[in-house]
């Protein structure tokens, strides 16, 4: 199929619509930026953005219920799925900060505005001019003048126009490329490559939010390993956690490669790829305070802390200190899932962190789960209730002790998870203690 053909295939009934609407106004109609390069690369775009010649203000006169989304001249036209955001073409004026242009002008080319993106993946757009006729899908073309679609094909990465100056214009677009690279497995062209390493500085003035939201999208990539990759050699890592740089210099290549490595369960696990990145720093209070300074939720802390927490488990489990079973109760208790037993095992395995004896432990694991043996109290078949009533006792600081001591009994398969079996078995105990 040609590209075009692809585009006229893909654009949907609603997109489709509103150009054949903005056409009818006398505008330029154009699908652009990702999912042009979505399209061509074979994949579903998640979003469809739009350009047009037609001011905000043309915009929303046109269409009655659009929305002013932000200053650089984005409207969010409703249609029969969801708001679709339309953009005045435009060129962005010098920044002051790195971050933002300090003024836009707005434009009445298509060209131009293409001129103003990141990448030339991202330079296509795919429609009609202003002025045009007809069905603007059916008659429309691609417009590609940095050769966005001969460099998607090739494998490369290429800055548009000269890439120092795009990324002093912007500095998130260094973080953008690795994500870039890793997501369509594209090579940094060399030049775009030596840019980066040159200005890799200024990302230190943006925002946590900004560098922990480009981690994420490298770590949700189906192969994060190459965008890890260059995060380091282009020096970009030793400016967002300069730990994590530094402990990576001497293993960097075993480690990157075992992120979501093919194979690996867990492949598809942001948070277990992130405790993973994450795994070469021994403090976990320098754990956190990246996890912060890239303002990651408070969610997603606890989960990397229950999952470090589990992977020292593991390795004490692996040198022989802890058996599986109270391996998987200490896991379950961290992370409240008994599974998570296994899934950390494998996910040692896969990183190439795990002695021989993990793969008996994770035998053992699995076979706890077919078993289901108990790893959480509430797995028990008698509650803290039914205990102090068979041993006739108040209630106690005594209770919650017995309980696990019970969960660890069952666990190996010295009593039966039965109710009467663990009443007796807690008199005993009890009495033993006392
Ligand atoms: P994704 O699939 O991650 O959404 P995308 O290419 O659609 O990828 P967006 O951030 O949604 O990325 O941006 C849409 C388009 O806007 C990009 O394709 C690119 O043309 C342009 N763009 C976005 N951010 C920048 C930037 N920081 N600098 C230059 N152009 C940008
Ligand atoms: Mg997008």
């Amino acid at each position: 199929m040609s590209h075009e053909a692809a585009l006229r295939a893909a654009v949907p009934e609603d997109v489709a619509e509103l150009m054949g609407q903005l056409r009818a106004a006398g505008f330029a109609a154009y699908v652009v930026g990702g999912a042009v390069r979505d399209t061509l690369a074979g994949r579903a775009p998640a979003d469809w953005d739009l350009a047009t010649d037609a001011t905000p203000d043309q915009l929303r006169s046109a269409f009655p219920d659009a929305q002013y989304e932000n200053r650089f001249g984005t409207v969010g036209i409703p249609t029969s799925k969801g708001v679709r955001e339309v953009t005045t073409f435009r060129a962005d004026g010098p920044s002051s900060d790195a971050r933002r242009p300090d003024a836009i002008t707005f434009l009445g080319a298509i060209e131009g505005d293409l001129a103003r993106r990141d990448f030339t993946i991202n330079a296509m757009a795919f429609g009609v001019p202003s002025g045009a006729h007809g069905d603007p899908v059916a008659s429309g073309t691609i417009v590609d003048p940095f050769g966005g679609a001969a460099d998607l094909a090739a494998g490369l990465l290429r800055a548009v126009g000269d890439a120092g100056e795009r990324f002093q214009e912007d500095a998130l677009r260094m973080l953008r490329a690795a994500r870039f690279a890793t997501r369509f497995d594209l090579m940094i062209e060399p030049a775009t490559a030596a840019a980066i390493r040159r200005d890799a500085g200024l990302v230190a003035t943006l925002s946590g939010e900004r560098i922990g939201a480009e981690i994420d999208g490298i770590l949700v990539a189906e192969n994060p390993a190459p965008g890890l990759a260059a995060l380091f050699e282009l020096g970009l890592t030793a400016q967002i956690a300069p730990e994590l740089h530094a402990a990576w210099v001497a293993e960097l290549p075993t480690r990157v490669a075992a992120i979501g490595e093919t194979g690996s369960l867990d492949a598809l696990d942001p948070i277990g790829r992130l405790a993973e990145l994450l795994a070469v720093i021994t403090d976990d209070a320098v754990v956190e305070k990246i996890l912060t300074s890239w303002r990651r939720p408070r969610a997603t802390l606890h989960a990397v802390a229950a999952l470090r927490a589990a992977d020292r488990s593991a390795a004490a489990a692996e040198r022989g200190e802890i058996d599986a079973a109270s391996y998987r109760i200490a896991t379950a208790a961290q992370s409240g899932d008994p599974r998570d037993a296994a899934r950390q095992l494998r996910r040692r395995i896969a990183a190439g962190r795990a002695t021989p004896a993990a793969a008996t432990l994770l035998a053992l694991c699995e076979r706890a789960d077919e078993q289901q043996l108990p790893a959480l109290l509430g797995d028990l078949a008698a509650d803290g209730g039914e205990i102090i009533a068979a041993i006739n006792e108040q209630p106690g600081a005594w209770v919650k002790p017995l309980l696990e001591e019970l969960l660890q009994e069952v666990a190996h398969g010295r009593v039966e998870n039965r109710r009467d079996a663990l009443a007796a078995a807690a008199k005993q105990l009890h009495e033993k203690q006392r």
